[in-house]
């Protein structure tokens, strides 16, 4: 356990720097463990528990530098936290699922639970690392240091873990840190934001270009599609919010709540596109613009931008189809409860 990540030494500061994939000490899990449905993401079907045609023999992937243009952009997104060299190194001590067939099986269901376990990580340690959740900083340190225990347990105590009901308590907390911290951005009520949480709200394809988001409550929000070009999303809370192909060319995202970088490489922006410090421009962003669309800064679009802190849900959802996703994959940014899938180098 790296150490500040150790419960036993105290837990200081944002540990994320710790809780990031190294695919050079995982034996591909993300891989094999989950199933692939052929879709836009996803070039194959796949079952579960069955190695991708493109993984070598060295456990990396042969396609690789060409994971975009051969239809395996699911790939290309996805984030482990860590929890693949996690699995493979300290669950079971560096041996892997082809020398050890006898243990894949239980091998691929540790990953999914430890993957959950990182992710959860990543979000408490944010949620700690915002001084306006000093309130809740006891429990979200006690919460964090009971989850960083488990990722240590042998095999049979992981795979005994209620993962719902930590998600659940740990998705308390977060909407409680959420509160806090948005209350302290100009503008709220009384300092406060509203409390109006459109979770899992339908804005596909939305036209938010310009938006005053400051602050909005995002969680789970659909934004698949949506323009944000030049959007002010500081300290709005994303969490698990579905960036598929958002358009984020010029928005500020800085401060934003529960960002990962799976819904980051999801989505489109450029060079001036602000980011969440603890997050890295994805590679295919580009300074290139959309030609076909005016940028909202230098053309704002009328009545396009709600007021801060408040989310326009359309009456109706717009017709925009979605991705299709395999029920048994952990691969879709659409929460960050299951995103997405590998990158294996
Ligand atoms: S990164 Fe994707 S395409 Fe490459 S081996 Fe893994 S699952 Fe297959």
């Amino acid at each position: 356990m790296p150490d500040d990540l150790d419960p036993a030494a105290g837990i200081t500061g944002d540990a994320r720097g710790r809780l990031r994939a190294d695919c050079g000490r995982c034996f591909a899990l993300c891989c094999v463990a989950p199933a692939f449905s052929a879709s836009v993401d996803f070039a194959i079907d796949k079952p579960a528990g069955t190695a991708c045609p493109n993984l070598n023999a060295g456990f990396r992937c042969a396609v690789h530098e060409q994971l975009r243009p051969r239809g395996f952009r699911g790939c290309a997104v996805y984030d482990c936290f860590g929890a693949g060299q996690q699995v493979c190194q300290v669950t079971y001590g560096g041996r892997d699922w082809r020398a050890a067939p006898d243990s894949a099986r239980q091998m691929f269901d540790v990953f999914a639970v430890m993957r959950t376990l990182h992710e959860l990580l990543w979000y408490l340690s944010e949620a700690l690392s915002r001084p306006a959740a000093a309130p809740l900083h006891a429990e979200l340190h006690d919460a964090r240091a009971r989850t960083m225990l488990l990722t240590c347990a042998d095999a049979d105590t992981l795979l005994a873990v209620d993962v719902p009901a930590l998600r659940q308590a740990v998705h308390l907390l977060l909407l409680q840190a959420s509160d806090l911290v948005r209350a302290e951005l100009p503008g709220g009520a009384g300092n406060r934001r509203p409390r109006r949480r459109p979770r899992g709200a339908d804005l596909l394809g939305a036209n938010l270009a310009g938006a005053d988001l400051r602050g909005a409550a995002l969680q789970g929000t659909l934004l698949i599609g949506a323009d944000l070009r030049g959007a002010d999303l500081r300290g709005a809370d994303l969490l698990g919010a579905d960036l598929r192909d958002t358009d984020l060319h010029g928005a500020n995202l800085h401060g934003a709540l529960f960002v990962v970088q799976a819904q980051l490489d999801a989505a489109r922006g450029d060079a001036t596109t602000a980011l969440p410090p603890a997050l890295t421009r994805p590679v295919h962003w580009t300074r290139t613009a959309d030609p076909t669309r005016p940028d909202p800064r230098t053309h704002p679009v009328a009545g396009s931008g709600p007021g801060p802190g408040t989310v326009p849900i359309p009456s109706s959802s717009p017709s925009a189809a979605r991705p299709r996703r395999s029920a048994s994959s952990p691969r879709s940014p659409r929460s960050p409860r299951s995103p997405r899938s590998p990158r294996r180098r």
